[in-house]
């Protein structure tokens, strides 16, 4: 896996930002302080682990390289939630070891209540799942009654069970359009960037949730385009939860896998590309010729907090996965009542083509 990180500053800030994407490159793909010896022991382990335990892994395109590619080998899937949540449900395995974050394995569990959800911890959780606490956003819809409650998957189950609709940032936009055409008012939650997007997008009527992604939220406008100014070639590929300054400058705004596919079409040979570094593992193998670099986090006087590289996803690692079957702590349970309120929207996110 080769990613580039920027050599030459064209100025003293941006010289800050590729030390801090340094030291978070330097860490990708490692964990803690296991030798490759370690390394290689702990993957076999977990592969007889999940023939013997009738398990599959599914991984998201932000969790580790290592995570990832363990997936791919063991027949599992690595993709964005909703591919996530479909193949969980259509896999004939009893067990679905889930490697993301918290509200996946919740999705996973609600779609397949007959299955056994493990994830390698539960403390893997999202800003936009703790930002909207189910109770404050339940009376927040309840003052917009004439309001179509359309709600990001990153969300918990109690959350997804107060919503009309679920969906990804995949379709997103083509779920408001179809609901702005009937004429529907949206109230939306919780990533204000996102639904400030899809807003500017289809036109519609969208109130937001004030919820924010730590990790996209650091993309900074003045450093890609201090970053454009050494690779001018370089197409700017952003996901939608980042600051419509930075949205402005993409040449593709899209979800990781609309990103991926981007990467692979494009005739560009470099790229900058804003969301978490994990997603670089993906494109890297399916464009192993062409060049990646991460978009500035921390411009000028900014604090980095995550610097494209989610803390929570980054909980995913071999140890915890090693072990997955062997705790107490870490199973997925979904109360059946508000499972079932969850799966209408989910169900509709699902069955949703696009017109
Ligand atoms: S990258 Fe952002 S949206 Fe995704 S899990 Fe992490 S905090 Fe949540």
């Amino acid at each position: 896996m080769s990613i580039e990180v920027v050599d030459n500053a064209a100025t003293d800030a941006l010289a800050s930002d590729r030390q801090v994407v340094k030291d978070h490159l330097a860490g990708i793909g490692r964990h803690s302080d296991l030798t490759p010896e370690q390394e290689q022991a702990l993957k076999a382990q977990i592969k007889q682990m999940l023939i013997e335990r009738d398990a599959v892994l599914v991984a998201h395109y932000y969790t580790d390289p290592i995570i990832q590619s363990l997936a791919e080998e063991t027949g599992g899937c690595v993709s964005d939630s909703l591919e996530m949540a479909r193949f969980g449900r259509d896999h004939p395995a009893s067990t679905l070891i889930v490697a993301g974050v918290k509200f996946m394995g919740e999705t996973a569990k609600i779609l397949t209540p007959h299955k056994r959800v493990l994830m390698p911890t539960l403390e893997a959780t999202c800003s936009l799942d703790i930002g909207c606490p189910a109770d404050e956003f339940s009376d927040f819809c309840d003052q917009y009654p004439d309001r179509t409650v359309v709600v990001y998957a990153n969300t918990s189950a109690a959350v997804k069970a107060r919503a009309d609709w679920v969906v990804t940032s995949s379709i997103a936009l083509d779920v408001v359009d179809y609901l702005d055409k009937k004429g529907e008012k949206i109230l939306w939650a919780p990533d204000k960037h996102l639904g400030a997007y899809v807003q500017k997008q289809t036109g519609a009527d969208v109130l937001l949730w004030d919820g924010a992604c730590i990790v996209h939220e650091e993309f900074k406008a003045q450093g890609i385009e201090d970053l454009k100014t050494l690779y001018p070639e370089a197409a700017v590929l952003v996901h939608p939860e980042s600051p419509q300054s930075v949205v402005e400058l993409a040449d593709v705004v899209g979800s990781t896998s609309q990103l991926i596919n981007a990467a692979q079409t494009l005739p560009n040979q470099e790229f900058i590309v804003a969301t978490d570094q994990g997603i670089f593992f993906k494109m890297q193998q399916l464009c192993p010729e062409k060049t990646f670099h991460v978009a500035p986090t921390a411009g000028s006087g900014a604090s980095c907090r995550s610097c494209a590289n989610c803390p929570w996803m980054a909980l995913n690692e071999l140890e915890n996965l090693a072990n997955v079957f062997e705790r107490d702590d870490n199973e997925i349970f979904v109360d059946a009542e508000l499972a079932k309120q969850a799966m209408k929207p989910l169900d509709r996110m699902l069955a949703f083509k696009k017109g």
